[in-house]
């Protein structure tokens, strides 16, 4: 409420000095020079995350807070979790036709839609979380992302990264790459593909339902997310095998997807408080997963019967070499798809000579 005093105030101020006018009547003075400090936007944001879900759930409300408080209270968002307004993979949808303004989720869900979507999310041995937030905010990823989602009247925002994923659950040790040959496994988009060339059967199974077909044996496999996710979703008492690094998710990339038109029409100190907040919340997400994971980790190691390691070279090896033609194939029908993922591989191989000298020669020292 103070702040929105404050506000009307400078409100006022700068329209006495822009109009010259000592005794500036009530009516001049309200509408200020730009910003109508007396209109309040009330907006929807779905997400595709099950309600309450730590960290990328949690976040999104705590998105609606920040913009509240730095609005003044001029611009409120609800928050719904998947399934509260709208099915939980509906919301680019929801977004493109106007139903509502906002959708939080990740680029890959829209594959089926645009197809290389999925490059602004996570490709399989591709770049990490940092690496994809480099390119996307400056090495000219933003703004291939805005074109490809211009046709759908939608303006993306970088908003969260879960950080490198693990490898997955297992019910047997994977040692070859013939461990993955009738593998069923609850893998979902490119990671999916690539399990495939290596002959295992890639499984669509909703968040909710994964406990029990593992624990039942209509899986064999699953991935989901790290470990303080995985550690809730109780994956430990059903499977025995943790294995790393998630090479099919090596910095899976959240957006925040905005009605165009809508986002267009706003205030500019509006639309300057919704991408300060999406890249606070970018920036949160990250640290969260990083801290959360560090202690769920060890309580997975310590605390369990669970037998947390690497994939070896021979199973990693290969999957590569099924990665780049899985990727070939997309770029070949596809071509958005390449566009894109040249543009991915042009500052890949840039930060890469870059990361070599500097984050993997330092973390190497410390082995
Ligand atoms: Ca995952």
């Amino acid at each position: 409420m103070k702040r929105r005093k404050f506000l009307t105030k400078a409100a006022l101020a700068t329209a006495g000095v822009s109009s010259l006018v000592a005794c500036a009547s009530k009516e001049e003075s309200s509408k200020g020079p730009y910003i109508n400090f007396n209109n309040t936007y009330r907006w929807k944001m779905t997400t595709t995350w099950p309600p309450n879900f730590p960290v990328v759930g949690e976040g999104c409300k705590h998105l609606a807070g920040w913009v509240k408080e730095m609005s003044g209270g001029r611009m409120e968002i609800t928050v719904y979790g998947g399934g509260e307004l709208i099915p939980a993979l509906e919301g680019f949808d929801a977004v493109s036709n106007g139903a509502v303004e906002m959708n939080h989720g990740a680029a890959y869900y829209w594959a089926g839609k645009v197809p290389a979507a999925q490059f602004f999310a996570a490709v399989p041995f591709g770049m990490n979380a940092s690496q994809m937030g480099s390119w996307i905010i400056s090495g000219g990823g933003s703004q291939l992302w805005e074109e490809l989602y211009e046709p759908f009247n939608i303006t993306p925002i970088l908003c969260g990264n879960t950080g490198i994923q693990m490898g997955g659950w297992y019910n047997k040790e994977i040692n070859s790459i013939a461990d993955l040959q009738g593998l069923k496994m609850r893998i979902p988009g490119l990671g999916g593909k690539v399990l495939a060339k290596a002959g295992g059967t890639p499984v669509l199974v909703s968040g909710g339902e994964i406990y029990t077909n593992l624990e039942r044996g209509v899986i064999d496999a699953t991935e989901w997310i790290g470990p303080f996710h995985d550690y809730l979703m109780g994956f430990h008492e059903v499977a025995k095998h943790y294995y790393y690094p998630g090479w099919h998710e090596p910095g899976a990339a959240l957006e925040m997807v905005i009605s165009k038109p809508k986002f267009d029409a706003l205030p500019s100190d509006l639309k300057e408080i919704i991408r300060t907040a999406c890249y606070r919340l970018n920036r949160w997400m990250g640290a969260e997963f990083d801290a959360r994971n560090g202690v769920y980790l060890k309580k997975i190691m310590e605390e369990t019967e669970v037998s947390v390691k690497p994939f070896p070279k021979e199973v990693l090896e290969p999957l590569k070499g099924f990665a780049k033609e899985a990727l070939r194939e997309l770029t070949e029908q596809d071509p958005q798809s390449k566009k894109v993922f040249d543009a991915f591989n042009v500052f890949r191989e840039n930060v890469g000579g870059w990361m070599n000298v500097s984050e993997r020669i330092y973390y190497e020292s410390l082995m």
